[in-house]
């Protein structure tokens, strides 16, 4: 069950998104005036796990401002305790009540794991983690990478609805909403992919 906090941020990322796309972003709350507001204290209406590429940051993407998103970015937007830490730190001392977690289509990340193979130095920790959702994706056919850009998302998602000790009882009390979410780099849309 979605929280009306969560809902309520859910469509404002939507909406945000949907400008974007259409070429009619707002660019708001980035003033000096805004940067004054939000100065003393940081209140985000949403938490997002994206991917560390160009071409989709978060405040963009979804016509945001200052001190709308607590952003954590990383390649192939994987888990491991940095960012779980960064997210519970979100949740639990700035009140956040909605995490996304943002893969997107042709993800460098996700192909990498794919191709196989010992990447070097310390690229290999990034593959690592991407590649248990291989597992998920193999019998299914079709887009192979679409799939596995999908199933690295879910991957994350369920990691994080089922972590102790902090993010899994609010997600079960229904204080805290975590959504996968894929963005499309040539349309410019997110899709949500479960609730
Ligand atoms: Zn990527």
């Amino acid at each position: 069950m979605i929280s009306p906090t969560a809902n309520e941020a859910l469509a404002a990322l939507l909406a945000g998104n949907q400008r974007f796309a259409a070429g009619a972003s707002l660019g708001p709350r980035r003033s000096a005036d805004r940067r004054a507001e939000v100065a003393g204290a940081q209140r985000p209406f949403a938490a997002v796990i994206a991917c560390s590429d160009s071409r989709m940051p978060p405040e963009i993407i979804f016509d945001c401002g200052l001190g709308d998103l607590f952003v954590i970015r990383v390649a192939g937007n994987v888990l491991d305790d940095v960012v779980l830490g960064s997210v519970e730190f979100a949740v639990t001392s700035l009140g956040v009540g909605l995490v996304l977690v943002l893969g997107h289509s042709r993800c460098g990340a996700v192909m990498a794991a794919l191709e196989g193979g010992e990447p070097p130095g310390h690229i290999g920790s990034v593959v690592e983690r991407i590649r248990p959702a291989l597992a998920w994706v193999k019998a299914a056919g079709g887009d192979v990478v679409d799939a596995a850009i999908r199933a690295n998302i879910e991957m994350s998602v369920a990691a994080l609805r089922t972590s102790q000790p902090i993010l899994a009882p609010l997600v079960t009390d229904g204080r805290l909403q975590i959504v996968g979410a894929h963005y499309d780099l040539t349309t410019g849309l997110v899709e949500i992919l479960d609730r």
